[in-house]
């Protein structure tokens, strides 16, 4: 008999296994997908680490967590600094002094400034949906070129059509920093993320393409606890309807170039390109190897066929999640976690935090 089956074998999946492990318990882990590591998982081809599903970036501003991951790999000095590619212009992300600078030929803070506010004015009253809302932020040059098509290719509805509450700010910085990112520690882990997984799984028990929900009885009968890290919803049956959530499809190729485009991330800001992003995977971790590994960022409806990424937190399926989490409290010894047993849109760090807090509370750990 198991102490613990944990289903998924995700952050939140594994980060409990390995604690409740060295707590003395014995785990079974069964994950519906052929590897471990959910989304983060890396799979290397040419020694080049792919990031299977998106780029995956870790920072964090808590010295705990980046201390907590120094056990499991040595992070590099990659600094996330994407570029946006707007009908062949490029521009610096995230918007700061190189943006401006190339938008409107200028140098000086001030010049950025006034401009902005020249053109924020646009919008004299209370903006009524998110092309409003971001103009009022940030001005019409920034937002036809930079926001507009990306935004409608991300949600498949034009700006116009979108509630506000999407972008509720837009960073926006006045000196020359094109680090996307404000946290203290940030980095790629050096030879991908799948290590940190074999070694927090490595005194466990591990059952590959295992879908929990098509052996239920029998796989819950091997433990005295479930830890359930899939969808809350799929878990209940969908008994009150689906919860919704945003999908991507990565088109992965191989090319015989040395260096694509030179950096790991570049977005694509016009509506006309179906994608939204490529990423150059040697670049997370400066590889000199020949030949390179694009990936092209599809944004895709989401049904139950396919994987759900992103959450969509609106009032509508907000309430949906409260429903099923009433029912999650009555089910006993089985607990949910992680981005889809909470259904938030946790971040890497985040879900450390939480798997960290949840072991503590279940385990009875001092710290
Ligand atoms: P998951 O990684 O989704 O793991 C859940 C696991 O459970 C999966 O392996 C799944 O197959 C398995 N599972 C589900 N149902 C069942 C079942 N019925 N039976 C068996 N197994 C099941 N975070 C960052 O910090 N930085 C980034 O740059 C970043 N970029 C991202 C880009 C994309 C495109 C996406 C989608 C996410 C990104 N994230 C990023 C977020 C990061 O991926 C998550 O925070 C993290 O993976 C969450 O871990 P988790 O364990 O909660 O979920």
């Amino acid at each position: 008999m198991y102490d613990y089956l944990i289903v998924g074998s995700g952050l939140f999946g594994a980060i409990f296994a390995y604690e409740a492990t060295k707590k003395g318990k014995k785990c079974l882990v069964v994950e519906k997908r052929n590897h471990i590591g959910g989304n983060c998982y890396t799979k290397q081809e040419n020694g080049i680490n792919i990031h299977l599903y998106g780029a995956h970036i870790f920072r964090t501003s808590d010295k705990e967590i980046w201390d907590y991951m120094q056990q499991f790999c040595t992070f590099n000095h990659f600094i996330n600094s994407p570029i946006a590619n707007y009908k062949g212009e490029i521009y610096n992300l995230p918007f700061n002094m190189n943006t401006f600078s190339k938008m409107w030929n200028i140098k000086t803070p001030k010049e950025a400034q006034e401009i902005i506010n020249r053109q924020k004015n646009e919008i004299a009253t209370e903006p009524k949906n998110l092309e409003e809302q971001a103009i009022s932020l940030v001005g019409r040059d920034i937002y036809e070129k930079l926001i507009k098509g990306y935004t409608q290719k991300q949600w498949g509805r034009e700006c116009k059509e979108l509630p506000k509450s999407i972008i509720r700010r837009i960073p926006v910085r006045f000196i020359y920093d094109n680090n996307y990112f404000n946290d203290p520690y940030q980095g790629i882990p050096i030879g991908g993320y799948t290590q940190i997984f074999e070694k927090l799984l490595k005194d466990c028990d591990v059952l590959l393409n295992t879908d929990f929900l098509q052996d239920r009885d029998n796989l819950s009968a091997k433990a005295k606890k479930i830890i359930f890290t899939g969808t809350i919803d799929s878990y209940f049956d969908y008994k009150f309807g689906a919860l919704e959530y945003r999908s991507l499809d990565f088109k992965h190729e191989t090319l015989d170039i040395d260096n694509y485009q030179g950096v790991a991330v570049v977005n694509y800001t016009e509506y006309e390109i179906p994608y939204t992003r490529i990423i150059e995977h040697k670049h997370f971790e400066f590889g000199n190897q020949k030949g390179t590994i694009i990936s092209k960022e599809y944004p895709a409806n989401w049904n139950k066929d396919i994987e759900p990424y992103y959450p969509i937190n609106d009032e509508k399926n907000q309430n949906l999640y409260e429903k099923y989490q009433e029912l999650a409290k009555n089910e006993s010894n089985v607990y949910f976690g992680g981005r889809l047993g909470e259904y938030r849109y946790y971040d890497m760090q985040d879900v450390i935090k939480s798997a960290l807090e949840f072991s503590k509370k279940e385990l009875n750990l001092k710290k």
